[in-house]
């Protein structure tokens, strides 16, 4: 299927590895141009030289990247600052700690709420009026399985990334709908990154069983018997991004093997 994204312009947040970089690749697969974002330089240098390498030499797609943290103003700006007009924003940064929310102060949580709800909606408002006048716009929020199916230890990611599930659902029906502007909350459920190899290590950690048994429990509670794989998400990401889910916005939806239990 050709989803119809050769030439346009994408921001892929949080790209140097896990499901951003599974995005950036199947986008530029498609053709599209990516600007990269990640902090560390070396990692992102590193992942940016293998994509060009392994498609957009193919594809004629050009991939840029930019070493900021994009929970920052300044570091939003950088990015901006290398391009101020996208057809395609991909929202993702790390997610906050795992813990005991006895233990979490207000910078903690004004930590979460920034990285994981306040970035999001600050990309989201410096974004789509633009896509707007153009007719065309996808945004896609890497949120977590999490927002439906909350798991314990990860307290200030259910609250955080509720937040920003609540704001997508109404700014995803505003007028931008009319224009062709959608937007959507990627929900990933459990994905080989190493994201959640520290989740379990903090589970691990927890309950005082070794890893490897933790790591096993959690893959034989998945329907799907495994975890995900970064290119199955971003291939999910990059249908979002298709002119043909031009008629799919503010939904939420869920990539996890099968793992979330109830019948909607
Ligand atoms: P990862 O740790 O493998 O990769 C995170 C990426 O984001 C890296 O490129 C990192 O450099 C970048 N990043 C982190 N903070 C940043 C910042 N402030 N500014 C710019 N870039 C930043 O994580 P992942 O598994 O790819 O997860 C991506 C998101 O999905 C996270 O928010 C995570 O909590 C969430 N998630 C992941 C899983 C999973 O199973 N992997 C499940 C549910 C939710």
């Amino acid at each position: 299927m050709d989803l119809g994204l050769r030439g346009k312009w994408a921001l892929v947040c949080g790209a140097s590895k896990g499901l951003g970089l599974g995005c950036a690749r199947a986008l530029v697969q498609e053709g599209v141009n990516v600007l990269m974002v990640a902090r560390g330089r070396e990692q992102l240098e590193t992942s940016a030289t293998e994509l060009i390498a392994a498609c957009a030499d193919s594809t004629g797609a050009s991939v840029l990247f930019c070493a900021q943290d994009i929970t920052t103003e300044a570091g939003r700006a950088a990015v901006f600052a290398v391009r101020g007009d996208f057809d395609i924003v991909v929202t993702n940064a790390g997610g906050p700690p795992t813990g005991n929310f006895r233990d979490w102060d207000r910078d903690a949580w004004i930590k979460a709420v920034d990285a994981n709800m306040l970035t999001p909606i600050e990309l989201i408002k410096a974004t789509v009026d633009g896509m707007a006048a153009r007719g065309f716009g996808r945004v896609v929020n890497i949120t977590s399985s999490a927002v439906k199916s909350p798991i314990d230890i990860l307290g200030l990611s259910n609250g955080a990334r509720s937040g920003l599930t609540g704001f997508v659902a109404g700014v995803a029906r505003s007028s931008l709908a009319a224009q062709g502007v959608t937007i959507n909350n990627l929900l990933p459920g459990a994905f080989d990154t190493d994201r959640l190899r520290s989740t379990l290590q903090g589970t691990a950690q927890k309950s005082g069983q070794p890893l490897d048994a933790v790591t096993d429990q959690r893959r034989q509670a998945i329907p799907a018997r495994r975890f995900g794989t970064p290119d199955e998400f971003g291939a999910v990401c990059a249908f979002l991004c298709s002119r043909q889910a031009g008629y799919i916005t503010g939904q939420n939806v869920l990539v996890d093997g099968g793992a979330y239990p109830g019948t909607f």
